[in-house]
């Protein structure tokens, strides 16, 4: 019989090989609480941060008008989260609800990312297909024969508008500059403050009346925009009877997009866009 098969060996090897899978044991199963607690940790942070994660408007949309994230709590753990994410928060709600106005004018050298509607129109790319495709449902339904005549446009082409409108009003009044530059800022927004200039609005008239008239309003495609433009995120940006707030006069083509969910708002409540950003702003 040799040495190493003796009982006593054969215990003691024995007694080393349960001792290093014990070791081993405990290594792996501390090893693995380690993991399930990093894999909790990691997952209370996202649940934390679960309101930040949007990449769209209407999943933001979904966040803020969610009861809960208006609750109190919500509002603490948006307290706490870092300042970057909350501005980007913020611009995302701001971007699409921006008001351009004399009152407001455009942030200086503002170019937004474009995409052709059709022709030689082009609007903000996240509008300018569900602008055409607006229209096109608009004519499937034969409910109108819709045209845009106006979409984005560069300051330098608003300040061409307005100093024509301007030579105009001169040659009509025979008017000295000043008087003529204040009159045609009545009717022709002054390079900066016009809402063309964000690329987010249009003017849509219809073709069988392709005039800037109130009486637009009487045209099939105008009817249809008012009843289903919002379902497009477009609202009828400058309604009858609020040129007060808005600055400018009744202009039934002209549509603004602010994404479905604030449009659906915005056109359920009756209110203009200055209304309805005053009463975000202060809820
Ligand atoms: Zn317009």
């Amino acid at each position: 019989m040799r040495s190493s098969d003796s009982p006593k060996n054969h215990s003691f090897r024995k007694e080393v090989i349960l001792a290093l899978l014990l070791v081993v044991l405990t290594l792996a199963s501390g090893f693995l609480i380690q993991v399930l607690l990093q894999i909790q940790a990691n997952r209370r942070a996202e649940q934390r941060a679960g309101l930040l994660m949007v990449d769209t408007l209407e999943e933001f949309s979904a966040y803020a008008w969610n009861e809960h994230a208006r609750s109190k709590a919500a509002a603490e753990r948006l307290a706490d989260l870092p300042k970057k994410k909350q501005k980007r928060l913020d611009d995302l709600q701001l971007d699409l609800l921006t008001i351009v106005s004399a009152a407001s004018p455009l942030q200086e050298g503002y170019v937004p990312k474009l995409d052709t509607v059709v022709e030689e129109y082009q609007l903000d790319a996240r509008c300018a297909s569900i602008c055409w495709d607006m229209m096109q449902d608009c004519r499937a339904e034969n409910a109108g024969f819709p045209m845009i005549c106006s979409a984005y446009r560069t300051q330098a082409f608003q300040q061409e508008l307005f100093d024509n409108k301007v030579v105009r009003v001169m040659q009509e009044h025979y008017c000295t500059v000043e008087e003529a530059t204040a009159l045609a800022a009545e009717e022709v927004a002054y390079p900066g403050t016009s809402e063309h200039q964000l690329g987010l609005a249009a003017d849509i008239i219809d073709e069988t009346y392709p005039y800037l008239t109130e009486w637009q309003e009487t045209t099939g495609t105008q009817k249809w925009l008012k009843e289903h433009a919002a379902d497009y995120g477009f609202i009828l940006r400058y309604p009858p009877e609020s040129s007060e707030i808005t600055g400018i006069i009744y202009e039934p083509w002209h549509y603004r997009y602010v994404g479905e969910k604030f449009a659906h708002e915005i056109t359920n409540m009756g209110l203009t866009l200055e209304e309805y950003v005053a009463w975000r702003r202060g809820r």
